[in-house]
């Protein structure tokens, strides 16, 4: 059975690079019929907050990514602490009583000699009696898990043939001082009692993952398929850090970016795929592969993603844009949608336009006077699709302005706009009394 789990930690709200790893998880329970598990790994009580639990989960529902189940690891503290009493019965995990300020210390003579900065296993070599010493003087132990040093080898699904020299790397701490469980152990648990089959997650993970396969197999539990995906940078190749900011789902989501636009763009960035908008989930789905996915960093470019979603709305019909925005109060017409829609890539903007035809014009920056002069040759009679040609033609014959200089003056004294909809129909829609009245006034 495949079962993949988004692990995500309620310390903050969805950032897109954390999103990009559910969307990819959740497309590869859907493309094999697996089981797709939210964890929300909330042992850090001190950082876990139930307001970004609960924005997490709007987020994904928002985008459809509907979870099969749910599991909280704060509910499982005392299988954690069971797991926890025999691994240190098979002296797999030892207290440790060194503070920070001591740790820190080794840390700083050992990178001063030139030293890996690697715990030293100095607790490692308490006797018990040195142990009920340390307790019974009140001090709190912390625990570290043993690390064989070793190579460890897996076959990662998206980077290959992968391997982790463990002598690198300190034994990691699986429960602090206060008794808090840290997730390397807890997932670890989580992921065997709950018989994960595939684990993907970014590559920031690589070394975690290098550990807890030891966790694994000391357990003598089968060590899941793995998968880690490149991180996201910005454009310019740097980190996607929470001080580059702006790039949470919620933003997103005010920026009115579409959950199609989102998941189509994430499906295919970091791939040799081109990026475009795809029908439906449904189709992001069939065409996923995970082995599609590169191992250089990806990039995370927000002006593709809005290109994909103006494609979203332009492509909407009427009918259906008036069921993609149910609460909206349209204003316009079908003949009005069909003439902006090329225009816009937003309900905004189409509110803008609407505001633009239906309602007032703000000042534009066009001279007073000469919008008088304009009026003045508008051609008599009623608007048809030769009025705004004629009007040009007339006007370039009594001035000396070149055609393309007037139909810009003439589109911004009208609309505000340098940019738009196709005049010789917008001014039909706007009617002869408007257009005198936004030329006069
Ligand atoms: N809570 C971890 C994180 O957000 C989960 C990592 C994992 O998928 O195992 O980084």
């Amino acid at each position: 059975m495949v079962k993949l789990r988004f692990a995500p930690s309620p310390t903050g709200n969805l950032h897109v690079g954390n999103f990009r790893t559910a969307l990819i998880n959740f497309l590869f329970t859907q493309k094999y019929n697996g089981h797709f598990l939210l964890r929300i790994d909330d042992t850090d009580i001190e950082r876990s907050r139930v307001e970004f639990e609960k924005s997490i989960k709007e987020d994904l529902s928002w985008a459809g990514l509907n979870w099969d189940s749910l599991v909280k690891q704060s509910d499982r503290l005392s299988r954690y602490k069971q797991v926890l009493e025999s691994l240190i019965e098979k002296e797999l995990v030892y207290p440790c009583f060194e503070t920070p300020e001591e740790l820190s210390l080794k840390r700083k003579s050992q990178l001063s000699s030139g030293k890996p900065p690697v715990y030293d296993r100095s607790s490692l070599k308490l006797s018990l009696k040195d142990i009920e010493g340390f307790k019974s003087e009140g001090k709190k132990p912390h625990y570290r898990f043993l690390l064989k040093h070793e190579t460890v080898f897996w076959n990662d699904m998206v980077r290959g043939d992968s391997k982790y020299n463990m002598g690198n790397i300190s034994d990691p701490i699986i429960v602090r001082e206060d008794g808090r469980f840290i997730y390397t152990l807890a997932s670890v648990i989580d992921d065997i009692d709950l018989k994960i089959s595939h684990i993907i997650r970014g590559e920031d993970h690589v070394t975690n993952s290098a550990a807890q396969i030891q966790i694994f197999n000391s357990m003598g539990a089968n060590v899941p398929i793995m998968g880690h995906l490149s991180l996201m940078t910005d454009i310019k190749g740097e980190g996607l850090s929470k001080r580059t900011g702006g790039l949470s789902i919620k933003d997103l989501r005010n920026e009115e970016i579409e959950s199609l636009s989102l998941n189509s763009y994430l499906s295919l960035a970091g791939t040799s795929e081109n990026i475009i908008l795809k029908e439906n989930l449904k189709e992001i789905i069939s065409d996923f592969d995970i082995t599609n996915f590169n191992r250089a960093p990806t990039k995370f470019n927000y002006n593709d993603l809005k290109n994909l979603n103006s494609k979203y709305i332009q492509k909407l019909d009427y009918e259906e844009l008036k069921l993609r925005f149910a609460n909206h109060e349209f204003k316009l017409e079908k003949n009005v949608w069909d003439l902006i829609r090329a225009n816009v890539s937003s309900l905004n903007e189409i509110q803008e336009w609407e505001n633009i035809i239906y309602g007032k014009l703000k000042e534009t920056k066009v001279d007073k006077s000469l919008k008088k002069e304009f009026s003045k040759y508008l051609p008599n009679g009623e608007f048809d699709d030769e009025t705004w040609r004629n009007w040009i033609n007339n006007l370039k014959e009594n001035y000396d302005m070149n055609k393309g200089e007037i139909f810009k003056l003439l589109r911004e004294a009208l609309t505000g706009y340098k940019a738009g909809p196709e005049m010789s129909s917008l001014i039909i829609i706007l009617g002869k009394e408007k257009v005198l009245e936004r030329l006069n006034n």
